[in-house]
């Protein structure tokens, strides 16, 4: 799907590669990610467009996402298990994903920024994509009795920072 679409885009409509002719359910899907903000399954998008009593089906959903991920002006955040999240490509950050809620916290993009010039300066290396996902455990789960997840809320909020 040829397309490239630079990170900076601006959160418009985005260009779809060949293939992609369903325009209005794409918009709708469009439109839902924007209203949902942060990071989205496509569970969470289409239980949106129901809301919205927008009638586009699952796998049109999932299609789009695809499409939308291979055009770059989705990001598609694949965890080592459970489902894939979305974001608009407009965020230069990366993410600690909680193993209990699933909830996404911010990793501020600087501290990735370190490991690319500790790679340049000490073995040449030039890189070209960083991509980080780190597990662990969030604030509200570790204080939580038992293990416990935190309160479902937090598995489709964004966090903020
Ligand atoms: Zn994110
Ligand atoms: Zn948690």
């Amino acid at each position: 799907m040829g397309a490239r679409t630079p990170a900076s885009a601006p959160a418009a409509p985005p260009r779809l590669g060949p293939g992609m002719r369903q325009t209005r359910q794409r918009h709708q899907i469009w439109a839902a990610l924007q209203r949902l903000g942060g990071h989205c399954t496509a569970e969470t998008i289409t239980a949106e467009l129901a809301r919205e009593k927008a009638s586009v089906p699952r796998s049109t959903v999932y299609r789009t996402l695809d499409a939308l991920s291979a055009s770059g002006a989705l990001r598609a955040i694949r965890l080592p298990a459970g489902p894939v999240y979305y974001e608009m490509s407009v965020e230069d950050h990366e993410h600690a994903v909680c193993q209990v809620c699933a909830g996404i916290t911010h990793i501020d993009r600087q501290l990735v920024r370190g490991v690319e010039k500790d790679l340049l300066a000490r073995h040449g290396f030039r890189t070209s994509r960083i991509d980080v996902i780190v597990l662990g455990v969030c604030q509200a789960c570790a204080a939580a009795p038992d293990g416990l997840p935190a309160p479902a809320v937090a598995a489709v909020s964004p966090v903020r920072g």
